[in-house]
């Protein structure tokens, strides 16, 4: 039911944000605030029994079920941020795009090691920027307790990608 209200609330945006990219706006979501409390308590209800110690919610759009998560376990939340945007010491990853490479940042006091960080971002598509929050993660001494998405394209094998870091990986539509 959650599942088909989300599929429902996502539109298709056809070339952005290049030609021949169809892009799922989640937007809709967020002007619906019921819906966006319904995704809310599915995650948490998923969540039950995880010892999860803090979010990492990977720029930009997982900040916005990432933070509401945090709070309602009443744990810290992480910004995973893409290069130059955080103001204090950071941590960082290169990983690589289709085309190019990217960089995304952590703060260095952002967590102690041996922390269980649960990793959120609104869409796995290929896993590459979750695998390499998870990377950055473990290099600074977490352990990826798991992964949460508002959806999943399920055609481009994100799933094989990210399974190995964790099994506990809960998409609430795909
Ligand atoms: P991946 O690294 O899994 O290939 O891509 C997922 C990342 O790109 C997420 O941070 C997500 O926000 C963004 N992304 C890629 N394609 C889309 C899309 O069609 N819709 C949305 N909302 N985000 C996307």
């Amino acid at each position: 039911m959650i599942e088909q209200q989300i599929k429902t609330a996502i539109r298709d945006i056809h070339d952005f944000p290049k030609p021949g990219i169809i892009f799922k706006d989640i937007t809709p979501i967020l002007k619906d605030p019921i819906l966006c409390t319904k995704i809310t308590d599915a995650f948490i209800e998923k969540l039950q029994g995880m010892q999860i110690d803090a979010i990492a919610g990977v720029e930009s759009r997982g900040f916005l079920f990432g933070l509401t998560l945090a709070t309602r376990l009443g744990v810290p939340f992480i910004p995973v941020r893409k290069a130059g945007k955080l103001p204090h010491t950071v941590n960082q990853k290169v990983y690589e795009l289709e085309y190019g490479t990217a960089t995304i940042e952590i703060h260095t006091d952002a967590f102690s090691p041996g922390d269980r960080i649960l990793i959120h971002d609104d869409l796995l598509a290929t896993g590459g920027t979750v695998t390499a929050t998870s990377e950055l993660i473990q290099d600074m001494g977490g352990h990826v307790a798991g992964f949460t998405f508002v959806v999943g394209l399920g055609f481009l094998n994100g799933l094989e990608k990210i399974s190995p870091i964790s099994n506990n990986i809960i998409v609430l539509a795909d």
